[in-house]
C-alpha cells in the first residue's frame, strides 16, 4: 500500500499496529453554517471526557505526590465546569452557526489575554491553566482524546507529527514498538531518548498524513525503509531481521561480566547515559561499568512546575545507590535548545541552541539552581557521585558556577549536613570556544566529558535539529576531530581523565580513534554498551594512535569516513 525511504535514526525493526499522533492545529479553521445544537453536544462531550480525564490524573496524584501537588487539578476541574467560560462557548456557537472548535478557541483565546494583561504573576501563570484546559477539551474534540500514546493498551508503532524530548520520555518502550517522528535530526532529544530506551525510529516527512490508525506498519530502524500494509514476503523478510537481531542480542549478553579492554591491555570505562532513575536499571542490564551522562533536565520536564530538593536528593540518591560505588556523572540543568519546559515561559528565541540554554539559564536563576546543587550535595554521600557543568564557553561562566557551588557547601556545613567534600567537578566539553582553551579550563576542573553533539553543531555551526542540512552534520569532519584531540591531550597533561558522552562515542568507525587518542572514558545509550564492548576488544591502542596521525593530516569528512 505504500513503501517510503526515511532517515534510520535508532535501530531496530518495527512490526505491528500504527497509531497517529498528531499535536493540535494551532491555527482553528472557522466553519460556518453547522448545526448549533450538533455542536453543543459536541463541545459537552468532549468536556465530559476532559473532567473524566482531569479527575483521574488528580486521584492518581493524590496518592502518589500529595494533596498539594494534586491541588492544581483540581482548579483545572472547576475550570473546565465554570459557567462562564461554558456559556461563552455556547452562545458562540449559536451566534456564528459555527464549529465547537472555533468557538472554544475564541471564548479560551479572550481569558488568556484577560489573564496574560493582569499585573500579579499568580494570576498571570493562570492563562497557562486555562491553554491546558482548552487544548484538552480540543484534543477530545478532534477525536484524538481516547488514543493516549502514554497509555497504551497494546503494542503499537507511534506515527508522530513532533514528537518531544518529554513526550518520548513518557513513553512505555515495553509496548511501544517503533517511532516515525516527521522530523529531528539523529542527535535531537527524543532521537536520543528512543535510542536509550531500545525503541525503532525512523524520520519521515508527513508520515501523519499517510497513515491511519489501526493500519499495519513495518520499519526498518538501521536502514529506514517503511512499508505500509505489507505483502506476506515483506513481513516475512522483516521477521526474520528482528529474528537474526535478537540472536545477536543474545550473542552479545556473553560478553557481559568481561573487561572493557583492548588487545594491548588499554583499559577504557564503558558506561551509560541515563535521563531518569528508572533507566540506571537499563544501563545495569545492558552492564554499565559506570553512569557516564544522567540529563538531569529529564526530571524537569512532563511535570508542571520545578521539583523540590527532596525530589531530587532522591532520584539522584536512588541512582547513587543503585549503581554501588561505580561513578556516576551527574549533568546540571541543561535545559533550552529543544528541551522545553511549558512552566518557565522563556520567552521564544530566535537561536534556542544559542541562548539563555544550560549553565546560561542556571547562572541567572542561581536560586533554583542552588537547590540542584544542595540535592546533589546531599546526595554525593550515598556513592561515586561526579557533577558536570553543561555548555561552558568561557572561563568566567566556570569561576562564577564554582563559586556557587562553593557556597552552597558553606551552606551545608553550617547545617551540619553531610555531603562528600572531595567531590569531583566536570564539565561538558561542547562549545568551540572551550575546547580550544582545554589547556586552561583544565587546570580548573577534574575532568572532561566531550559532547559531541553540540560540538558538531557548534563547529561547523549546523543546527543539530535542522535535516536540510544534516548532510554537513558529521562527526567525521576534521575540524570536530581536531578539537577532540586537543581536548583529550589538555586533560591527560594536567593529569584529569577525559570520555565523551554524546553519540558519537558509541560511532563503530570512530571507536579506533577514540582508542588512539586515549579517551578514559566513553558513555552512550545503554544499547550500545555491549556491541562497543566487543569491538573495543578487538583493537589495539597503539594501532589507534597511527591511525590518529594518519585521519588528522586528512582534508575531509568523506576521506575521513572512508579511511575508517
Ligand atoms: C552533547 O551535546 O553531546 C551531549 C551529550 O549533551 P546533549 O545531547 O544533552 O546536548
Ligand atoms: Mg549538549
Amino acid at each position: 500500500m505504500g513503501a517510503w525511504q526515511g532517515t534510520p535514526i535508532s535501530p531496530g525493526i518495527a512490526i505491528g499496529k500504527v497509531i497517529v499522533k498528531k499535536a493540535l492545529n494551532a491555527q482553528i479553521e472557522l466553519i460556518k453554517n453547522k448545526e448549533p445544537q450538533h455542536e453543543r453536544e459536541r463541545f459537552h462531550a468532549a468536556r465530559s471526557k476532559a473532567i473524566e480525564e482531569v479527575k483521574g490524573i488528580y486521584n492518581q496524584m493524590l496518592q502518589t505526590k500529595g494533596e498539594k501537588e494534586a491541588e492544581i487539578f483540581m482548579a483545572h476541574i472547576t475550570m473546565l465546569e465554570d459557567m462562564e467560560l461554558i456559556e461563552g462557548v455556547e452562545r458562540e456557537i449559536d451566534d456564528l452557526m459555527c464549529n465547537a472548535e472555533w468557538a472554544l478557541d475564541a471564548v479560551a483565546g479572550s481569558f488568556i489575554a484577560i489573564f496574560e494583561g493582569m499585573e500579579d504573576a499568580y494570576m498571570k501563570e493562570r492563562a497557562l491553566d486555562i491553554k491546558d484546559i482548552s487544548s484538552r477539551i480540543q484534543r477530545h474534540l478532534s477525536g484524538q482524546g481516547d488514543l493516549n500514546i502514554f497509555k497504551l493498551k497494546e503494542p503499537a508503532i507511534i506515527a508522530a507529527d513532533d514528537l518531544t524530548p518529554s513526550d518520548t520520555a513518557q513513553l512505555d518502550p515495553e509496548l511501544v514498538l517503533g517511532i516515525i517522528n516527521e522530523g529531528g535530526g539523529a542527535t535531537s532529544h527524543a532521537a536520543i531518548i528512543a535510542r536509550m530506551m531500545g525503541v525503532p525510529l525512523v524520520v519521515y516527512p508527513n508520515i501523519t498524513s499517510l497513515v491511519m490508525n489501526g493500519q499495519m506498519l513495518v520499519f526498518d530502524g538501521d536502514k529506514g525503509t517503511i512499508e505500509l500494509e505489507p505483502k506476506e514476503e515483506v513481513l516475512k523478510a522483516y521477521r526474520e531481521k528482528r529474528k537474526n537481531l535478537l540472536e545477536r542480542k543474545i550473542q552479545l549478553e556473553k560478553l557481559k561480566g568481561t573487561k572493557t579492554v583492548t588487545r594491548d591491555s588499554f583499559q577504557v570505562e564503558l558506561a551509560g547515559n541515563i535521563g531518569m532513575p528508572k533507566d540506571v536499571k537499563i544501563a545495569l542490564e545492558q552492564d554499565a561499568e559506570a553512569i557516564g551522562l544522567f540529563r538531569t533536565e529529564f526530571l524537569y520536564m512532563s511535570r508542571d512546575d520545578f521539583p523540590n530538593e527532596e525530589e531530587q536528593f532522591l532520584a539522584y540518591k536512588e541512582v547513587l545507590e543503585k549503581m554501588q560505588n561505580r561513578p556516576v556523572v551527574i549533568r546540571t540543568l541543561d535545559i533550552g535548545g529543544d528541551k522545553e519546559l511549558d512552566y518557565l515561559q522563556i520567552p521564544k528565541e530566535m537561536n534556542p541552541f544559542l541562548g539563555c540554554r544550560a549553565i546560561r539559564f542556571c547562572l541567572k536563576k542561581t536560586e533554583l539552581w542552588k537547590v540542584q546543587l544542595r540535592a546533589l550535595l546531599r546526595a554525593s554521600s550515598y556513592g561515586n557521585l561526579r557533577i558536570m557543568l553543561p555548555m561552558i564557553a568561557a572561563m568566567e561562566e566556570l569561576i562564577e558556577a564554582k563559586g556557587i557551588l562553593e557556597e552552597v557547601k558553606a551552606e551545608l556545613r553550617n547545617e551540619h549536613i553531610p555531603f562528600n567534600e572531595s567531590v569531583q567537578v566536570g564539565m561538558m566539553m561542547e562549545t568551540p570556544a572551550a575546547a580550544v582553551m582545554a589547556d586552561v579550563f583544565a587546570k580548573e576542573v577534574d575532568f572532561f566529558s566531550i559532547g559531541t553533539n553540540d560540538l558538531i553543531q557548534y563547529t561547523i555551526a549546523v543546527d543539530r535539529m535542522n535535516t536540510e542540512v544534516a548532510h554537513l552534520y558529521s562527526p567525521y569532519q576534521p575540524a570536530v576531530l581536531r578539537l577532540i584531540k586537543k581536548i583529550v591531550d589538555s586533560a591527560h597533561e594536567a593529569g584529569i581523565w577525559a570520555g565523551m558522552c554524546g553519540e558519537a562515542a558509541a560511532d563503530r568507525k570512530l571507536l579506533p580513534l577514540w582508542i588512539g587518542m586515549g579517551l578514559d572514558e566513553l558513555s552512550m545509550s545503554p544499547p550500545s554498551i555491549l556491541q562497543t564492548r566487543e569491538s573495543i576488544q578487538k583493537l589495539s591502542h597503539e594501532e589507534g594512535k597511527k591511525l590518529v596521525d594518519e585521519i588528522l593530516l586528512l582534508k575531509t569528512a568523506q576521506e575521513i569516513e572512508n579511511r575508517l
